[in-house]
């Protein structure tokens, strides 16, 4: 039997992030880091289409993900850590009725200091060829998509390379003393009495019950706290001992596009939109994105569908051809004609751990941590989430960000969440 002082299951972005922070800020804690995996950031932090934005209106979205970029800036630029950041903006396309209901959001924004550029049907239709009149397209029309009135990118926004960042706190948690134990099943939490009596079936209701570590492949691990970062799969271990995080895990598809064709390779190419000279991440109306992968000569596609698309987790996620066939290609090919007859040459299938509003959820019991939650935005929150884990771990009612930031270690609590609403919601 091992004994730790914080035991972190799960080496995912999340759980690695909270290993780092953990161990930083004590570094005379013993720290274990398990996961089912042969190694890290073999989950959904994996399968992510690694793209990011500091381009929110909640200030809790804000303050997560500017400070992680921030971060995750700082390795790059400061440690010379490559992570392959690159910022090359987040464009939304928007119909005349979707900028409408933005622009007082965008105003604020402004106002706050956040940068972003808004360009007209005529500049999209030049630099992407994007075409922005579909009226008289019966496709389009079955479809319901509005023409694009404009586009507004957002700068502090790009995309990265998630296993880079993966590499560097692994590396730098081994560094720092944390045992990792790759190859180790969690099977269950283990709930105990703080007092144990020897009574049969305790915990008894009487008695303060807290989490003390858990029992994997590899036997038991008991620890003063364990933290469950277990993404998507986190549920699997929380409701058996009755702790619920409010997220279940929802399928989320990318398919591979090669820029084959002149026209594809002009788009990935395309000017005036960044100094790399690279098309920035587009969101084209009915939510369906193209995410450019320069080193892949290639576009990541995908989109995120709602009703009718199950609640479900499954060990090998796989993607379905005609979600992209009937889903997402009908739509691409609508507004980027570049992409006309394109077929993925790969693809892959994760899950987005979706919680109620969106938000990673991060809270604590008596002996444990959940960190869990990040629904699709969990790469660019991640060290903003780590800390935030961290602090809880510790024991700390405040955590520092990235920049010196206080935040309420408990702001993201499922009781005592504190969360703005989210009105850039496009
Ligand atoms: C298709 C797709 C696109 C995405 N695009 C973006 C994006 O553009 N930008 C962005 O910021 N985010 C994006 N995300 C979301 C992002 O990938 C996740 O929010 C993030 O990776 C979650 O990290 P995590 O550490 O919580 O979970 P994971 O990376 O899934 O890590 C959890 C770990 O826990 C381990 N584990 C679970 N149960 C057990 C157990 N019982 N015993 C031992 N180990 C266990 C798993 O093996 C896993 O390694 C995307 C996700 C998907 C699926």
């Amino acid at each position: 039997m091992a004994r730790v002082d914080v035991l972190v299951i799960g080496a995912g972005i999340v759980g690695l992030a909270t290993a780092f922070h953990v161990k930083q800020q004590c570094p005379s804690c013993s720290v274990a880091l398990v996961d089912k995996h042969p190694g890290p950031g073999h989950g959904d932090t994996g399968r992510s289409a690694a793209s990011f934005r500091a381009f929110f209106y909640s200030r809790t979205n804000m303050a997560l993900a500017a400070t992680s970029i921030a971060f995750y800036r700082s390795i790059q630029e400061k440690e010379g850590f490559d992570l392959g950041m690159r910022f090359i903006g987040y464009l939304f396309l928007l119909s005349r009725d979707q900028y409408r209901a933005v622009e007082p959001v965008l105003q604020e924004l402004r106002r706050r200091g956040l940068g972003y550029r808004v360009y007209s049907p005529e500049e999209l239709e030049e630099g992407l060829g994007l075409r922005t009149r579909l009226r008289g397209d019966e496709e389009a029309e079955l479809m319901e998509l509005p023409d694009v009135e404009v586009g507004v990118l957002a700068e502090n926004a790009g995309i990265m390379r998630p296993e880079r960042l993966v590499e560097y706190y692994s590396s730098r948690i081994t560094e720092m003393g944390v045992k990792t134990m790759y190859g180790t099943r969690v099977e269950r939490l283990i709930v105990e009495p703080e007092e144990p009596l020897g009574l049969s079936y305790e915990p008894l209701p009487w008695q303060r019950a807290r989490v003390a570590g858990a029992l994997t492949s590899q036997g038991e691990i008991r620890a003063d706290v364990t933290v469950v970062a277990a993404g998507a799969e986190s549920p699997a271990l929380l409701d058996p001992i009755g702790v619920d995080v409010h997220a279940k895990p929802k399928k989320r598809q990318v398919f591979v596009v090669r820029a084959s064709s002149p026209g594809l390779q002009r788009l990935l190419h395309a000017e005036g939109f960044n100094k790399h000279g690279i098309a920035p991440f587009i969101l084209l109306p009915k939510g369906v994105y193209v995410r450019p992968a320069p080193e892949d000569n290639a576009f990541w596609v995908g989109t995120s569908d709602h009703l009718g698309r199950p609640f479900r987790w499954e060990p090998d996620p796989q993607p379905e051809e005609p979600f992209y066939t009937y889903g997402v290609y009908p739509v691409l090919r609508s507004y980027l004609p570049a992409f006309e007859g394109a077929r993925p040459a790969a693809a892959w299938a994760g899950f987005y751990d979706e919680s109620i509003d969106g938000q990673p959820v991060v809270f604590s019991e008596p002996g444990l941590v959940v960190a869990a939650g990040t629904s699709g935005s969990g790469i660019m929150k991640a060290d903003a989430v780590g800390r935030i884990a961290a602090a809880l771990a510790l024991g700390r009612k405040k955590a520092t960000l990235y920049g010196g930031e206080e935040i309420n270690a408990s702001i993201l609590g499922t009781r005592s969440r504190q969360i703005e609403d989210e009105k850039l919601v496009i």
